[in-house]
Protein backbone atom coordinates (compact mmCIF):
# COMPACT_ATOMS: atom_id res chain seq x y z
CA UNK A 1 0.00 0.00 0.00
CA UNK A 2 1.08 3.58 -0.79
CA UNK A 3 0.25 6.84 0.95
CA UNK A 4 0.51 9.98 0.72
CA UNK A 5 -0.09 13.02 2.79
CA UNK A 6 -2.05 16.21 1.07
CA UNK A 7 0.62 19.39 2.46
CA UNK A 8 -2.19 21.56 1.51
CA UNK A 9 -4.97 19.50 3.36
CA UNK A 10 -2.64 18.92 6.49
CA UNK A 11 -3.52 20.96 9.52
CA UNK A 12 -0.78 19.59 11.53
CA UNK A 13 -3.09 18.11 14.25
CA UNK A 14 -0.73 15.21 15.20
CA UNK A 15 -3.08 12.70 15.49
CA UNK A 16 -1.57 10.04 12.46
CA UNK A 17 1.41 10.54 14.47
CA UNK A 18 -0.23 9.25 17.57
CA UNK A 19 -2.16 6.60 15.81
CA UNK A 20 0.80 5.67 13.67
CA UNK A 21 4.15 6.52 13.95
CA UNK A 22 5.90 4.19 12.32
CA UNK A 23 4.74 4.87 9.23
CA UNK A 24 4.06 8.84 9.77
CA UNK A 25 6.14 11.50 11.33
CA UNK A 26 6.94 15.46 11.17
CA UNK A 27 8.34 17.10 8.23
CA UNK A 28 10.45 20.10 7.93
CA UNK A 29 7.55 22.13 7.42
CA UNK A 30 5.86 21.31 10.48
CA UNK A 31 3.27 19.16 8.39
CA UNK A 32 2.51 15.20 8.65
CA UNK A 33 4.64 12.84 6.20
CA UNK A 34 4.83 9.50 5.16
CA UNK A 35 7.89 8.36 5.84
CA UNK A 36 7.51 4.37 4.51
CA UNK A 37 6.88 4.01 0.88
CA UNK A 38 5.72 1.39 0.73
CA UNK A 39 3.56 1.11 3.63
CA UNK A 40 4.76 -2.67 4.82
CA UNK A 41 1.72 -4.59 5.17
CA UNK A 42 2.16 -5.18 8.61
CA UNK A 43 1.34 -1.75 9.16
CA UNK A 44 -1.20 -1.37 7.14
CA UNK A 45 -4.24 -1.83 9.04
CA UNK A 46 -2.80 1.30 11.65
CA UNK A 47 -1.93 3.03 9.14
CA UNK A 48 -5.75 3.11 7.67
CA UNK A 49 -6.50 3.66 10.83
CA UNK A 50 -5.01 6.57 10.91
CA UNK A 51 -6.20 8.00 7.26
CA UNK A 52 -9.92 7.48 8.65
CA UNK A 53 -9.06 9.71 11.69
CA UNK A 54 -7.40 12.42 9.89
CA UNK A 55 -9.83 15.23 10.23
CA UNK A 56 -9.45 16.38 7.10
CA UNK A 57 -8.87 13.95 4.39
CA UNK A 58 -4.71 14.45 3.84
CA UNK A 59 -3.95 11.30 3.90
CA UNK A 60 -4.32 9.23 0.58
CA UNK A 61 -4.02 6.79 -2.20
CA UNK A 62 -1.77 8.66 -4.81
S1 LIG B 1 -4.09 13.48 10.96
FE1 LIG B 1 -4.25 14.56 8.97
S2 LIG B 1 -4.30 16.74 9.50
FE2 LIG B 1 -3.57 15.64 11.31
S3 LIG B 1 -1.33 15.71 11.17
FE3 LIG B 1 -2.02 13.80 10.20
S4 LIG B 1 -2.25 14.27 8.01
FE4 LIG B 1 -2.15 16.22 9.13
Amino acid sequence: MKLIVDQDLCISCGLCIETCPEVFDWNDDGKADVILDPVPEELEESAREAQDGCPTEAIQEP
